[in-house]
């Protein structure tokens, strides 16, 4: 959950501390500091691993970042050797954020501190930051974009449309949901826009463990089920992964392509908003992200506290976080968007 501070406020505020000698200790510059990752489910996962390693070593650290590939348990029994090797600070990017209450509580009472990366933890106030991109605004920011991609191609409406959240497990899929649906809400109350199945709540869109192939089949039964005779205007997708799964299972419906969103700015969701098929993307630059957690790193090894502007209520605790500010792609900004991006800009000529 989003506190109401991080709701208004989609700048950086000045709510929280500056970075100043808080009197705390600070740690051996050798010291352990661990970085437990989820599952590749998207590609900002697989560059984090590069980017901490790199940035890690770079500024004096000795990293290690471990992948739970095979979920809840397997990232619970890595951070607890993490713990057992002497990490000073465990950077984490749950698999499932409610269920690491033991491990951090066990590596607070080692002494550790503890970073959510991306997703924040929950079930638990054992989280001392969180630095992320503002998720609610990833999804208001979604939902502005189908309404605006909808309305470019029919500018009167009505619109029908269909919602897709992201796996239940991850703390980041209602914040970004509730930030579309804030959006959409009142388009659906007003009658311009209609979810034709009627499946409008986050636990009837959501996509198990993020995964591509269960989006396409509910995105199959959907069409199949509800547009046979009725036109398919838009898809809210919270990711790009998920995005090119449902727009499959469009093509081979052999319907026209809706109105599409997504998340991440990959490689193959960039390609295929130039090429006019996916709507919109988010662009969330990983090593901007990476940076801003190794820069707490840093403040907490020199005995400093760390930098935030927000609070993330996580259901237990207000946690010190620091958002950065996700930006909204489509064909039209894509080559501005990307101009700090090589690899994605040269998508763009
Ligand atoms: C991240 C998204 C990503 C998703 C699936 C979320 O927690 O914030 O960027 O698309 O996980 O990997």
């Amino acid at each position: 959950a989003i506190s109401a501070l991080a709701l208004t406020g989609c700048g950086r505020s000045d709510s929280g501390s500056g970075s100043s000698s808080s009197g705390a200790a600070g740690f051996d510059k050798s010291s352990l500091i661990g970085v437990a990752l989820p599952q590749k489910t998207s590609e900002n996962w697989v560059q984090a691993e590069g980017l901490f390693n790199d940035g890690l070593k770079n500024a004096g650290f000795k990293g290690e970042v471990q992948f739970a590939n095979g979920g809840v348990t397997e990232q619970q029994n890595q951070i607890s050797s993490m713990i057992t090797n002497g990490a000073k600070v465990i950077i984490v990017g749950a698999v499932d954020g409610g269920q690491l209450g033991t491990q951090v509580k066990q590596a607070k009472d080692a002494g550790a501190t503890i970073i959510a990366y991306d997703r924040d933890l929950t079930k638990t106030s054992d989280v001392d930051y969180y630095v992320a991109y503002n998720n609610f605004k990833v999804g208001e920011l979604q939902g502005q974009a189908l309404l605006a991609g909808m309305k470019a191609k029919k500018p009167n409406g009505p619109y029908n449309i269909e919602v897709f959240a992201g796996s239940n497990d991850d703390a980041n899929s209602k914040p970004f949901f509730d930030g579309a649906m804030s959006v959409l809400k009142p388009k659906i109350d007003d009658g311009t826009v209609k979810i034709v199945s009627g499946q409008s709540t986050q636990n009837a869109a959501a996509t198990a463990g993020w995964l591509a192939e269960n989006a396409r089949k509910r995105m199959d039964t959907l069409l199949a089920g509800s547009y046979s005779t009725a036109t398919l205007d838009g898809v809210l997708s919270p990711n790009d992964t998920l995005a090119r799964a449902i727009i499959g299972s469009v093509k081979a419906a052999g319907k026209p392509i809706p109105v599409i969103t997504g998340q991440d700015s990959e490689v193959d969701s960039v390609k295929s908003i130039m090429a006019g098929e996916q709507y919109s993307t988010i662009n969330k630059d990983t090593s901007n992200l990476v940076t801003a957690a190794i820069q707490m790193v840093k403040d907490l090894q020199e005995g400093k506290t760390p930098t935030t502007n927000e609070k993330d209520n996580n259901g237990s605790k207000e946690v010190p976080t620091q958002y950065l500010e996700p930006v909204i792609v489509t064909k039209a900004n894509a080559a501005e968007a990307y101009k700090n991006n090589p690899t994605l800009e040269a998508l763009t000529k």
